[in-house]
């Protein structure tokens, strides 16, 4: 992974108004040109977050960066089949906008690698995946990738997962 930090600004109508220069060569190393500068600006962030929990959740973090102003830190990961993303988001006002910077804190690498298809509505035998701390729920508990594997030795790949935001995280809110 080449680009360390990749940002948007948002106006007051969650409206992506700008992106960062890194933005285009980050969405070419992760293989999504829908998420190229041209395809995403004037659009609402909505789009592009998948699972009402997530939503909520960011949701509660601009709003509240909106009314207090005072920048805000908030650890996730952004895990790809083969590693383990630490990841940093950084939301803070500049202007009238609000800027958001997601910044890669450090990688692990994911043996052997994993894969989860997700759908956006909920199915039976789908499990539930925290998109904040990218862990999956087994029975009572929610998991890292190596402790699903080690949990379940005929684990199928891909998990087919619905994403939401798991209790642990939702107390990172303000
Ligand atoms: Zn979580």
């Amino acid at each position: 992974m080449q680009s360390k930090t990749n940002a948007y600004w948002l106006d007051s109508k969650d409206l992506i108004v700008k992106v960062s220069e890194e933005w285009d060569a980050f969405a070419l190393e992760n293989s999504s040109p829908e998420m190229l500068s041209n395809n995403v600006l004037g659009l609402s962030i909505w789009n592009f977050v998948t699972g009402d929990q997530t939503r909520l959740w960011l949701n509660t973090l601009f709003g509240y960066e909106r009314i207090h102003g005072k920048a805000l830190m908030r650890p996730y990961r952004c895990d790809s089949p083969n590693e383990k993303r630490f990841m940093e988001m950084n939301v803070s006002m500049d202007g009238k906008l609000l800027g958001v910077r997601h910044s890669v804190i450090r990688v692990e690498k994911l043996s052997p690698p994993l894969n989860f298809e997700f759908s956006s509505v909920k199915r039976s035998g789908y499990r539930r995946r925290c998109s904040i701390c990218n862990r999956t729920e087994m029975g009572e508990k929610w998991m890292e990738p190596g402790e699903l594997l080690e949990s379940e030795k005929k684990l199928i790949s891909p998990i087919k997962v619905i994403y939401t935001v798991c209790q642990d995280c939702k107390l990172l809110l303000p």
